[in-house]
């Protein structure tokens, strides 16, 4: 029944030619975001940001929507928007893919942010390109995060990943996060030298189907065998129950400092990510339509129970480097 599943999506794939990741537009968004100079959330510049982030969607022909809130921060009050596309597919289950957009605040130093909150802002915008043109099984949303950095110089406590608790909370209420049924996280994607290390936060089967596409494709030297445990905003969408990963590359020398400009990252790195992506997703979406034919048949068994029960007279029946890395992870990002 997998197999078969997962051939007919492949199969499906392989009619609808999908246009590839491209780097080199990947790398130009990232190079326009940096130049627009530090981004913390609340600032003039992230409001620009978000300028270019919508009119870049528009010109491949997607509409984005805003939710904004205001959030109290231990420092302040704060302005925040996450910025949502949606992609419809066949069906209106959706998968997530997320990255937050916002740069860390920092006074001391000019902060600008080229691979966290740079890199996975640029690779959105140029996968939300590709998958707009793609044949999609299932319902394929673009999440922009506002308010993954603290505040405050320390992360811990609540002060961290505004735009995903915000983003769960109002899905919640909203009925919308029934049907998210994964998500997958980038972050920090640009290193020049790049190691991606399995996060033991995250769901494993997902985990297990990327880093198998990135073995076949010969990408292991970066996407790496060690694990470390990351806090990111993945961790609000598996609280609420949602399948989620994080790709991330925190074994970064220039991370929250001045270095953390375009010499830091590389476009072959963004391209690294982009392919495995795309190649995890028909293994993703086979995975999920499993579970969904599953659930279906149920509902099917059920009605048709319940049909011989109302025709029926008879009485009812019942029926790492470790310890660099852990040092890192524990000071969150
Ligand atoms: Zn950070």
């Amino acid at each position: 029944m997998g197999s078969a599943l997962l051939a007919l999506a492949l199969g499906l794939q392989a009619l609808a030619p999908v246009p590839k990741f491209d780097s080199g537009r990947a790398w130009e968004h990232l190079r326009q975001l940096v130049a627009i100079g530090p981004r913390p959330s609340g600032s003039p510049a992230i409001e620009q940001t978000r300028k270019y982030i919508k009119d870049q969607l528009a010109l491949s022909g997607l509409t984005t929507v805003e939710q904004s809130w205001d959030d109290q921060t231990p420092l302040d009050k704060v302005h925040m928007v996450n910025l949502a596309v949606t992609i419809p597919g066949a069906r209106k289950e959706r998968i997530v893919i997320a990255g937050h957009y916002d740069t860390k605040l920092y006074r001391q130093f000019r902060f600008v942010g080229a691979s966290d909150g740079g890199s996975s802002a640029a690779f959105l915008i140029e996968i939300a390109r590709v998958l707009k043109s793609r044949k999609n099984p299932m319902t394929i949303e673009l999440l922009f995060l506002d308010g993954e950095e603290a505040r405050m110089p320390e992360w811990g406590g609540n002060d961290n990943t505004y735009g995903s608790r915000h983003y769960v909370e109002m899905a919640k209420r909203d009925g919308s996060l029934a049907s998210l049924k994964a998500m997958l996280l980038v972050d920090m994607i640009g290193d020049r030298d790049l190691d991606i290390r399995r996060d033991t936060n995250s769901t494993p089967w997902l985990s297990n189907v990327i880093w198998e596409a990135a073995r076949r494709q010969n990408l292991d030297d970066y996407f790496i065998a060690d694990s470390t445990r990351i806090e990111d905003d993945h961790l609000p969408f598996l609280a609420a129950g949602i399948p989620s990963v994080d790709i991330i590359d925190l074994d970064y020398e220039a991370w929250h400092t001045a270095k953390d400009t375009l010499d830091a990252v590389s476009a072959r790195s963004l391209q690294v990510v982009g392919d495995v992506v795309l190649a995890s997703l028909p293994h993703i979406e086979a995975h999920l339509s499993k579970t969904l034919v599953l659930t279906g048949r149920r509902i099917v068994k059920r009605q048709s129970f319940r049909v011989l029960k109302a025709k029926s007279t008879l009485p009812r029946r019942k029926t790492l480097r470790h310890s660099m890395i852990t040092t890192l992870s524990d000071g969150g990002h």
